[in-house]
């Protein structure tokens, strides 16, 4: 009971930032004492610090207000994408330390040569640090197949790597034992459903483009991975039977109409372009008015909507999160998506649901890869090293009593 109390406020200072001890009674519908105690608490394991009386609401005594200590826990955070690779140290709160992101010139660097680079790229940030942190453990992202339990990624088309222990790699070169590899979309589902449009739903689909398309479910508030952990390969689907052949071997996948290949061919670019500088172009020529790139993008849009309609149907969620290189493209493929979502979806699923653009911005891989770590010292801020416990985590829902009180 004490931890799930623990984790119940130091979640609220996490997500919602300062707090006064009356706030927090509120929104945990815990007694002040108790909050005090609670927070007395999360100060002596450093993750917390309180200014004493500097707010006042009106009459009454004046309230502390208490805030997380980023270096309290901090994580370091890696997104591994066919072209670029982002390093970040971000502490409780979402405070971003430090933050690099490179390109991965040819795509073709091995696992080993990628976790050497990840290392020395994060070493100098840990350094950096302030006197006295902790650091919690490693969240990374990667656009593969991957189990959780041990970090071992199964295969990564795209990157050209297979059943490789990339999570103990990784973990030996930054000298951390607690590595946490999951994959790409999955992240970006448990950022936006943490930190971002997706706050407060309970069952979410997000959907990035990449190279192909993936998507990550939560499902009653948690991740739906399925038995193995390869839940989500939705951009291997069958969408347009008399479509192209897909790289799994299979015809007609909804990547093969919605992917980064896709793209160039709907506007007419050739398809080994980097992925920033094919979307850059695109964006210039849709800005310019170019009425190919309108026609391009309109038939893509409508081939994500048709394979968003599926999901509707089969999932039921009641928010659906648009990112990845859909995201700066949105503004243009919006109305044709929605046309697509239209033709198939029921209208019972489809009048519950919500579809959002990802508002975290470039980020978003590097925000949930942090969150990979940070939701389980949240869990559990006293003992999170040993195997934590599920608890119910803050997600933007107020209990009764803080309905009641606002
Ligand atoms: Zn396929």
């Amino acid at each position: 009971m004490r931890r799930h109390n623990l984790a119940a406020v130091l979640d609220r200072l996490h997500i919602r930032g300062p707090l006064s001890r009356s706030q927090l009674a509120r929104q945990t519908g815990l007694n002040r004492s108790t909050i005090g105690d609670l927070i007395g608490e999360l100060v002596s394991l450093g993750m917390v610090e309180e200014d004493r009386g500097t707010t006042s609401n009106g009459p009454g005594r004046p309230s502390s207000v208490a805030r997380t200590t980023p270096a309290g826990a901090v994580v370091v955070a890696a997104d591994i994408e066919v072209d670029t690779m982002a390093v970040a140290t971000i502490g409780l709160g979402g405070y971003m330390f430090d933050h690099v992101r490179i390109p991965r010139p040819d795509g073709q660097q091995s696992p080993e040569e990628t976790a050497a680079e990840l290392g020395a790229l994060a070493r100098p940030m840990l350094t950096a640090l302030p006197a006295g942190h902790t650091v919690a453990g490693a969240g990374v992202a990667v656009a593969g197949v991957v189990r959780r339990s041990d970090g071992f990624l199964h295969v990564a088309p795209n990157l050209g790597w297979r059943d490789t222990p990339l999570g103990p790699m990784i973990a030996s070169e930054l000298g951390i034992d607690r590595v946490m590899l999951a994959n790409e979309a999955d992240v970006g589902a448990l950022a936006e459903f943490r930190r971002g449009v997706a706050r407060g739903r309970r069952n979410l689909i997000y959907v990035a483009g990449e190279v192909g398309v993936g998507i990550g479910i939560i499902y009653d508030g948690k991740p739906m991975l399925g038995t193995s952990g390869y839940a989500g390969e939705a951009g291997h689907t069958l969408i347009n039977p008399a479509g192209r052949q897909c790289r799994c071997g299979a015809i007609g996948c909804w990547e093969t109409e919605v992917g980064e290949e896709a793209l160039a061919r709907s506007v007419g670019l050739p398809s080994d372009a980097s992925r920033s500088g094919l979307v850059s172009e695109v964006m210039s020529r849709a800005h310019s008015g170019d009425q190919a790139t309108f026609g391009g993008l309109d038939q893509l849009g409508h081939w994500l909507g048709l394979g968003i309609g599926n999901l509707i149907n089969v999932f039921n969620p009641d928010q659906v999160v648009i990112g990845g290189f859909y995201r700066p493209l949105y503004p243009f493929l919006e109305a044709s998506m929605l046309r697509g979502v239209g033709e198939v979806a029921l209208d019972a699923a489809w009048d519950t649901c919500d579809l959002r653009r990802s508002g975290l911005g470039d980020d978003a891989i590097l925000v949930g890869a942090a969150e990979l770590v940070l939701s389980e010292v949240i869990g559990d801020p006293t003992g999170y090293n040993t195997p934590a416990l599920a608890v119910s985590l803050d997600t933007g829902r107020d209990t009764p009593a803080d309905a009641a009180a606002s």
